[in-house]
């Protein structure tokens, strides 16, 4: 079968290899010069699965009344005249009930802990060098009420298979002694030994290229602009995808079924065709700093939950990453926001890195209100989804490419998760047919 997938970040390039594998023809399409340029570009690098609670949790509508308005909170929103932030403001409030929270934690651990193995997968396959560390997440915490606050969510992962372990600030430094200048601060964490870190940039590159000597297409600088569509109820289907090329002419390409991974972006598409995906960015930030000091610089990769900012060391690079605002497609800058990562890093590791010349980034995470992704298929019966990752699509990037590959290939995938537009098996808890939207 002839496959087009709509975009080249760590979502459409794992969908494009694990389609290669299920023998399909592929061809990606994206409208920058090479693979991962945006949101899978400079992001916190962690594979994450302990990260499964969702913003979206019974304690951030208090947190985000305090934050309104603070330039450097770590979860700001700025409210606009726009219709889908309002609809999608909504939507995540009703998703902070501890129901909903603890339902969107399993749905999340189920994908990202099958993630994880598909991931461990490709790069025994592959061989592809990302700089991965598998030595852990190692998540710290500076407020007692934080820390206590944190266990609930801990307790359901645990329940759930994941391996998250709380541990007092003794044992924190124990297992990162480059956290030692900040002992005194930490008042408890929790460490998962399976999860691990790694270059989502270096890998998604590694892999488009892997892709293309399988034999995929990839059709770079070409820009999607709509999809093209036939019949109504059950006989709708796209006949094509009307691009524009590196040249600047419109052309229409032609496959038997289209996977739409174009992150932030999946939602003004699929709006053109009358899907209403509950999708929007979430700007985060990321700062790059060059290691002066290999031993004073953490190996372990670090979530730090005073700043929500989580660190990961790049061989000999560090990467410290996080924040989000809620603030439409910008992607400038805000040298406040940029000021405070930096200040924040050198007080955990002052003499670690060259502080003087960081490299700041901001990219769009494909917001979903719950963070559950949607993967699976829609009323035209050859476009399928697999887009709306958050916070966690370098976690579940591998599964979800995995899982949209069996879908597209006419099978159910071997999990336990909501898949969109699919009848739910009869096992587990039961779930919803799609992710909460407004
Ligand atoms: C600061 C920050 C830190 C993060 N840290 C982590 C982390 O530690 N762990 C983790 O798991 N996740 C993390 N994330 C989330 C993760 O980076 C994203 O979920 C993931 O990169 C999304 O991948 P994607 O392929 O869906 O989107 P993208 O990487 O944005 O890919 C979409 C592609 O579609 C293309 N495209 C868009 N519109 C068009 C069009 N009209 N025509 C053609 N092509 C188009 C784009 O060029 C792009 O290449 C972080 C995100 C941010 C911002």
């Amino acid at each position: 079968m002839k496959v087009i997938v709509l975009g080249a970040g760590i979502i459409g390039t794992a969908s494009a290899w694990f389609l290669q594998k299920a023998g399909h023809d592929v061809t990606v399409i994206d409208r920058q010069p090479g693979a991962a340029q945006e949101t899978s570009f400079a992001n916190g690098c962690q594979i994450s699965v302990s990260h499964a609670e969702p913003w979206a949790n019974p304690s951030a509508p208090l947190k985000l009344l305090k934050w309104l308005g603070k330039e450097d909170a770590p979860l700001l929103f700025r409210l606009r005249a726009d219709w889908l932030q309002w609809r999608w403001g909504l939507s995540f409030l009703r998703e902070c009930t501890p129901a909903r929270a603890a339902h969107n934690i399993r749905q999340i651990v189920a994908i990202a802990e099958y993630s994880r193995q598909m991931l461990q997968s490709v790069r025994d396959e592959t061989g592809i060098a990302y700089d991965c560390e598998t030595r852990g997440i190692l998540h710290f915490y500076t407020d007692e009420e934080e820390f206590q606050a944190s266990l609930p969510a801990a307790q359901l992962m645990r329940e759930l298979g994941c391996p998250r372990q709380n541990i007092d600030a003794d044992e924190v430094v124990r297992i990162e002694p480059a956290l030692a200048a900040v002992r005194d601060k930490i008042v408890g964490g929790d460490f998962t030994a399976t999860d691990e870190s790694g270059d989502i940039y270096k890998f998604t590159t590694g892999l488009a290229k892997k892709c293309e000597e399988a034999g995929v297409r990839f059709c770079f600088d070409t820009s999607v602009t709509r999809l093209l569509t036939e019949g109504s109820g059950a006989g709708a289907r796209i006949t094509g995808v009307e691009v524009i090329d590196e040249h600047g002419r419109h052309q229409v390409l032609h496959a038997d079924s289209y996977v739409l991974a174009m992150g932030s972006f999946s939602q003004p598409l699929a709006k053109q065709v009358g899907i209403d995906l509950m999708i929007y960015p979430g700007k985060g930030y990321s700062a790059t700093y060059q290691v002066k000091a290999p031993d004073l610089a953490p190996h372990v990769s670090l979530t730090d939950d005073g700043h929500k900012l989580v660190i990961s060391r790049l061989g000999d690079r560090l990467r410290v990453a996080g924040t989000a605002e809620v603030n439409g497609y910008t992607r400038e800058l805000n040298d406040v926001r940029c000021d405070a990562i930096t200040r924040r890093t050198r007080e955990l590791f002052p003499d670690a890195c060259d502080y003087d010349q960081p490299e700041y980034w901001t990219g769009l995470r494909p917001m979903t209100p719950s963070n559950v992704p949607y993967i699976g298929k829609t009323r035209f019966a050859n476009l399928f989804l697999n887009t709306g990752h958050g916070t966690l699509g370098w976690t579940m990037g591998c599964g979800s490419g995995r899982a949209i590959a069996d879908i597209v290939s006419g099978r159910r995938p071997d999990l336990d998760f909501a898949f969109t537009g699919m009848a739910q098996p009869l096992m587990g808890t039961p779930l919803v047919s799609v992710p909460a939207r407004g």
